[in-house]
């Protein structure tokens, strides 16, 4: 039994911090979490004295891509595939140094390195999976103006109609994912296609959510300008990832659906490197018409998680700055940008379950923090400040 003396307590659920705290840990499980004296110390209880520092549930980002480390297509094309695993391990390791105990990946990254984390074999947060399908004239479909096409199985899937897609879902949640990955907007990137124009057909899309549910799988949804973003809500998706452009309707679903806007800042405001002239223009336009948008959606109670879209290797480790720009730029408070990367996120990858929060039954990944992130958020985003326990282990 690991006893826990906590200076300040933050429970990843927007509670009241609790100053002198205890946090009881069994084995991977947490068994108790209060103020000392309401949780008493068992004897024999090995007590780890964290009486000056914060203790929070471990940071979750539910959008990464470990198996990326550059936005230049030709530098992934001429990037043999096990290299790219053992560059997923070097990310994974520095974002679980960094105070990210669980990452949901958006692409690429397969349950085979699911299971390598599982099992110890590298280290790096825990890790849900997914499975990316695509459809003719897509954001996904490498086709260029020449003609020239480039197919990548092991990335994306290209289907269309109700029964292609269903049949295509399929084998995807056969591979094991946890996530079904769709884009049902163009994006800035790709040579075809705009953020603003909406893809796929609501009948496709809901095939899509119905066998990832049967699987018991989420689907997570690319959608950028809103009539893709209303498109994939009206089907049931999990979560819209980016959700850049919002109108009062797109809110209203979001809240009636009580779907999860994963609203990637990082990328948005900050990364405009590699972007052809045509793309800029497309950033251009979509930066004008998200402006207010998160703000918007957080004031009327969308329900948001963190994600940054990590896929540069200078990227990758740097996740905590979401928190500082999800305050920026969505008028987020300290506390409910905690909240949005821990027990918001948690069930944003369906693992509301298990982690998230500092409370009786979730698993032992919890940070011991070198001053207060309310007070000042990007103390989170220097690991020199945080100790990592996952699964009720010091992370060396
Ligand atoms: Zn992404």
């Amino acid at each position: 039994m690991l006893a826990i003396k906590a200076g300040t307590l933050i429970d990843g659920k927007g509670g009241d911090p609790i100053q002198n705290a205890v946090l009881l840990v069994e084995d991977d499980k947490i068994i108790a979490a209060g103020p000392d004296g309401v949780v008493k110390i068992p004897d024999g209880a090995l007590i780890v004295d964290a009486s000056d520092r914060t203790v929070m549930p471990g940071l979750i980002d539910c959008h990464v891509h470990v198996m990326r480390n550059s936005a230049s297509l030709e530098q992934r094309l001429f990037t043999p595939r096990a290299v790219s695993y053992y560059r997923a391990a070097e990310n994974l390791a520095k974002m679980l140094r960094a105070g990210f105990t669980t990452a949901r990946d958006a692409g690429e990254a397969d349950a085979g390195i699911r299971q390598a984390l599982e099992t110890g074999l590298i280290p790096g947060p825990r890790l849900v999976v997914s499975g990316t399908i695509g459809l003719t004239g897509g954001l996904l479909e490498k086709r260029y103006p020449s003609g020239a096409e480039i197919v990548d199985e092991n990335a994306w899937r290209i289907c269309d109609g109700v029964e292609e897609v269903r049949k295509t879902v399929r084998r995807v949640l056969r591979e094991g994912v946890d996530f079904v990955k769709v884009f049902t907007t163009g994006g800035v990137g790709a040579p075809q296609g705009h953020p603003f124009t909406a893809q796929w057909t609501l009948a496709e899309l809901r095939v899509i959510v119905e066998e990832a549910q049967r699987y018991g799988a989420g689907v997570m949804a690319h959608a950028e300008g809103v009539e893709g973003i209303k498109l994939a809500l009206r089907a049931g998706v999990t979560s819209v990832e980016h959700g850049y452009v919002l109108d009062d309707e797109a809110i209203e679903l979001f809240l009636t659906t009580g779907a999860f806007l994963v609203p990637t800042q990082h990328i948005s405001t900050h990364e405009t490197s590699g972007l052809s002239a045509a793309s800029l223009r497309k950033k251009q336009q979509l930066r004008k018409a998200q402006e207010g948008s998160l703000r918007r959606a957080h004031d009327a109670g969308v329900r948001i998680a963190l994600g940054t879209d990590s896929f540069r290797a200078d990227m990758h480790g740097r996740n905590a700055i979401e928190l500082s720009l999800m305050m920026e730029n969505g008028g987020l408070s300290a506390m409910e940008a905690i909240v949005a990367g821990t027990s918001v996120a948690a069930r944003c990858c369906l693992l509301g379950e298990e982690v998230g929060a500092l409370e009786a039954g979730k698993r032992a990944d919890f940070l011991l923090v070198e001053g207060d992130p309310l007070a000042d958020i990007a103390i989170l985003q220097d690991a020199a400040r945080i100790t990592v326990y996952q699964k009720g282990v010091l992370v060396q």
